[in-house]
């Protein structure tokens, strides 16, 4: 297997189900390494913004985008904007580069009319459609020329002043957990977890 065959495989366990969005994320990820010639944040690296919002079936682009591209919720570096686009600005943060990939609309007419988008319009969950149905949608995003899924932009200057990791937790004097120093508040003269707080932030 190749190896970013290998890495959609990897995505796709991650996510948890195959489906055409997350197919496109990786797509769009990887690209987006090989335009800005680097490797996969293993630390931040990279930052990016992925443009996808909230509550729709093309979010699952943003875990092709995490798995790739080693921008994950979990390290923050990355962010999402509110645009409900299967789109990526991926910024390598050292050089100030950043370039942005976005889906093209150019495959959907097949996706909708595949076996495994008519059985979700039916409301079967993904992983309940059977295995080969689920693997075609995954080829024929994968398998089609770049020119057809992807529009790479140009690679363009970023600047942003990144904050700075604030190191160090401290047990709440209250419950007890574990909490970053930047969450503390002072109540009288102890320092608290924010729910413990009373405050709203
Ligand atoms: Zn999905
Ligand atoms: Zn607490």
């Amino acid at each position: 297997m190749s190896d970013d065959r290998n890495i959609l495989v990897q995505t796709l366990e991650f996510h948890g189900h195959r489906c055409w969005a997350s197919v496109a994320g990786v797509r769009a990820g990887l690209a987006a390494l090989r335009e800005l010639q680097v490797k996969r944040s293993g630390g931040r690296q990279l930052h990016a913004f992925v443009e996808i919002g909230e509550d729709h079936g093309g979010m699952c682009f943003g875990d092709g985008v995490q798995y790739t591209t080693g921008c994950t919720l979990g390290k923050g570096n990355l962010e999402k904007a509110p645009y409900g686009r299967l789109a990526v600005t991926v910024i390598e943060r050292a050089s100030n580069r950043a370039i942005r990939v976005s889906y093209k609309p150019k495959l959907q007419t097949r996706i909708a009319e595949s076996p495994f988008m008519v059985k979700r319009g039916q409301g079967v969950e993904p992983d309940a459609i059977p295995e080969a149905e689920q693997w075609e949608l995954v080829n024929l995003i994968w398998d089609a020329p770049e020119s057809d899924v992807l529009s790479i932009g140009e690679i363009v200057a970023f600047e942003r002043d990144w904050l700075p990791e604030i190191m160090g937790f401290v047990p709440c004097s209250a419950c007890g957990e574990l909490t970053a120093r930047a969450y503390l508040r002072v109540v009288g003269n102890k320092h608290v977890c924010i729910p413990c707080s009373g405050y709203d932030r």
